[in-house]
């Protein structure tokens, strides 16, 4: 998960790592006030979960406060790589004398850390890697430990700094390396690492991407922000632990497994049908779980006009079918629905299963194929609904 500029500044703050003086703003006004508690010339920059900013229009400077005011207006409008503007970095302007390079990421190959530098600060590197890759110097980490200060320096120094320069760069990257292990990070970036005209050394961007496995244990990244993702139903999948993709067509498709759910939307896809949603409910088929699942397609159904109908298949090896019915029961023995359901279970004790849904008016059937055809002709039928070609 890759989290903000201004979320990832807030983490190498705690980590003492010099970071420009700053405030977000979702308002111009915001800004403004920002701008004027800076008391000097700022710049305000698009937070948005994408590189390559500058390039495209996304870091804009500004004289004073006023100025401030106008350009966060602008910048609050504009559409940067498809992400709408909503909040800006509004940050003290620094005097750039030199911009380096700090970046820290996994190499799989080799099985460790890998830390990188280079003198090139502020361009993308993968361009320099491609163009000069004389000038990134790099070296992996042991696990195990820390990075220490005198490896550290050992990097820097090839890329030609000395001095108070050197030291002070080499602390940044240690510490860089402490936020990347506490975060459990996939990549820590300061790219640039600007050193100032008064020889300041700050990072003038941040990148943390955190690895989604271990979000269970970074209790400060909240990655149920409602901005990091489209809609609350992708929240509210999440949540419930569940594989949810909210989608715009009419039939909400679940099913026990990545792989199986991925055939059904093909075969609806086949039968000229549009998923609503792709829902994985993963492993294990409890009661609890297929109940959660459920109901989240309830959400669904109650939040879009345009879903009318459910296909489901539930497909167990061990676990008993009538467990996994008896979720789908709690659903809809206690609520009506205006969705067609129609799905197939299978796994022992399915006859079980069969009996226990029996008065819930949903269509279990004995193939998905089966449950496309009836999800077909009522979608036909329905007004509102697509008309369906004679395409199989
Ligand atoms: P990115 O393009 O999304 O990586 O955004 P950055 O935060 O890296 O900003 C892009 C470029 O804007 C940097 O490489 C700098 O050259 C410039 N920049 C960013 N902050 C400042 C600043 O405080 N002062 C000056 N003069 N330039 C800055
Ligand atoms: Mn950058």
């Amino acid at each position: 998960m890759r989290l903000y500029e201004y979320e990832a500044k807030e983490v190498f703050r705690k980590f003492s790592i010099p970071v420009p003086v700053g405030f977000l703003a979702t308002y111009p006004v915001e800004a403004r006030e920002a701008a004027s508690r800076i008391g000097r010339p700022v710049v305000l920059k698009a937070q948005i979960l994408a590189g390559g900013r500058g390039k495209l229009g996304g870091i804009r400077s500004a004289k004073d406060s006023e100025d401030a005011e106008k350009v966060a207006s602008i910048l609050l409008s504009e559409n940067i790589k498809g992400f709408e503007v909503k909040k800006i970095l509004v940050e003290e302007k620094l005097d750039i004398a030199r911009e380096v390079y700090l970046g820290l990421t996994i190499d799989t190959s080799y099985g460790s850390c890998v830390v990188m530098a280079s003198s090139e600060g502020g361009v993308e590197i993968e361009d320099v890697a491609k163009e000069t890759p004389v000038k990134i110097a790099s070296m992996h980490v042991n696990p195990l430990s820390e990075l220490r200060g005198y490896e550290a320096r050992k990097l820097i120094k090839q890329i030609g700094l000395n001095g108070r320069e050197l030291v002070g760069v080499g602390e940044i990257l240690c510490k860089l390396h402490a936020v990347f292990k506490a975060c459990d990070a996939e990549l820590a970036e300061i790219n640039p690492l600007i050193i100032t005209e008064d020889n300041r050394l700050v990072a003038a961007d941040a990148k943390l991407n955190i690895d989604d496995h271990s979000l269970y244990r970074q209790h400060e990244v909240d990655p149920f922000r409602p901005d990091r993702f489209e809609s609350t139903l992708d929240i509210e999948g999440k949540r419930r632990g569940l594989n949810y993709v909210d989608l715009d067509g009419s039939v909400a498709v679940l099913g026990n497994g990545a792989g199986l759910t991925m055939a059904l939307i093909d075969m609806i896809k086949l039968a000229g049908l549009q998923p609503a949603c792709f829902l994985d409910t993963g492993g294990g088929a409890s009661r609890e779980r297929i109940r959660n699942a459920f109901e989240l397609l309830m959400l669904k159904a109650d939040s879009d006009p345009r879903m009318s109908s459910v296909l489901f298949n539930i497909n167990l090896q061990i676990t008993s079918a009538e467990e996994a019915a008896q979720g789908i029961a709690d659903v809809f023995g206690t609520k009506n629905t205006r969705m067609l359901v129609a799905g197939v279970i299978h796994g022992t004790e399915a006859e079980k299963a069969v009996d226990l849904l029996r008065n819930t008016g949903i269509k279990l059937c004995t193939d998905a194929r089966e449950a496309i055809e009836i999800i077909r002709q009522h979608s036909g039928q329905s007004s509102g609904g697509q008309s369906v070609g004679d395409s199989g």
